[in-house]
């Protein structure tokens, strides 16, 4: 938010269950072998590319909690890095990404104080922050190994991919930021750049306009749009959380709003923004998913549910059409082969929503 989203394979194979607490192992033996034969078969007897990328799929991986955007007093937030963090670690979080405007905050002494292997991370970013006449132009940058200046550019879609390539110079990975923050960002200029897979479908503070309106679409209809033009885009929910000293305001951007579950191999930087830049995570604002499975031939989901929680969930294609919704905790979707894209929304009654990312399936698929 003002001063107040790599290269991408796309497996075909996915299995995604979550075991934040235990290792993973415990749930995929037995299971996973038969998932993958299963799925081989099936894929087999459609006559779909019956290639299971396996890598994906690690007996030792894990699901972390973390928030990708958040601020400090090294920008416009009005609390210490040391603070930010502690609210975070004490809040169920597994990482944090800070993520200060053209500032690149250090991590080492933090993560010296309150990180701890395995169980907590503080990981190095920066929003890299500009504009374009009014048009506030926002990607932060995850993993980055040095500041990273924001270009100088005539066009929205020139400074987006001059920040998402500068992004990469400095081996971090971009995500473009709350598009219809100042109504900067259009679903055209934001499907015209490259190298870049991730974009925030939600943001958690109070002025970002997520929903759209005005004539202007809501970022799931962007989304849908870009997925549907044939480009792979995932997903992301963040707090950009500026304010930690007063909760009670909702004009404030308070965090513990929006997030993503991680599948990683190690609660390393490397290993959680290249879990993100292979889509192998779900976003959400309140809702927990107990599985997230994606094979060649369907896509599963199940939730963790909350007590007095009613859910809907729904499975999204081309054109953001519903091709399925399904009242209860649990769901899959067999593949119809024509689907271009598949993507799973869980919506609780209260409100909070997850979305799973999207898996494509035949001709025109995203890439
Ligand atoms: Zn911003
Ligand atoms: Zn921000």
């Amino acid at each position: 938010m003002a001063p107040s989203a790599g290269p991408q394979s796309s497996p075909r194979f996915r299995s995604w269950l979550r075991s934040r607490r235990r290792p993973l192992a415990v749930l995929l033996v037995g299971c996973l072998g038969g998932a993958l034969a299963a799925a081989r078969a099936a894929a087999d007897a459609r006559g779909l590319d019956e290639s299971i990328d396996s890598t994906q799929v690690s007996a030792t991986s894990r699901w972390f909690k973390g928030n990708l955007h958040t601020h400090t007093l090294n920008s416009d937030g009005d609390s210490t890095p040391d603070e930010v963090v502690r609210w975070y670690r004490e809040h169920g979080y597994d990482f944090l990404v800070l993520t200060d405007h053209n500032f690149l905050t250090g991590v080492d002494g933090l993560n010296a104080v309150q990180g701890a292997p395995g169980k907590f991370l503080v990981v190095k970013g920066e929003e890299v922050t500009s504009a374009v006449g009014r048009k506030p132009i926002h990607v932060n940058g995850f993993g980055v190994d040095r500041l990273v200046d924001p270009p100088q550019a005539g066009t929205v879609v020139e400074m987006l991919q001059g920040m998402v390539d500068a992004i990469r110079g400095a081996r971090g990975v971009p995500s473009i930021n709350h598009p219809n923050f100042g109504w900067a960002i259009s679903a055209e200029e934001l499907a015209a750049v490259q190298r870049t897979k991730l974009f925030e479908v939600y943001n958690g503070h109070p002025l970002v306009n997520n929903l759209g309106g005005g004539g202007v679409p809501g970022l799931e209809e962007v989304w849908d749009r870009i997925l549907s033009g044939g480009r792979m885009l995932y997903g992301v929910a963040v707090d950009d959380a500026h304010h930690f000293k007063r909760p009670w305001d909702r004009t404030a951007s308070t965090p513990g709003h929006g997030w993503v579950f991680v599948q990683a191999p190690a609660l390393e930087p490397r290993a959680l923004v290249e879990a993100l830049e292979r889509g192998a995570f779900y976003s959400s604002t309140g809702v927990e998913l107990a599985v997230v499975e994606a094979t060649s031939v369907a896509v599963r989901v199940e939730v963790t549910p909350a007590t007095a929680s009613k859910y809907r969930i729904q499975f999204i294609g081309r054109g953001g059409r519903v091709l399925r919704e399904v009242a209860g905790s649990s769901a899959s979707y067999e593949f119809a082969g024509d689907e271009g894209y598949v993507r799973a929304k869980v919506l609780e009654s209260n409100g909070a929503v997850a979305w799973t990312q999207p898996v494509p399936v035949g001709p025109g698929a995203p890439r």
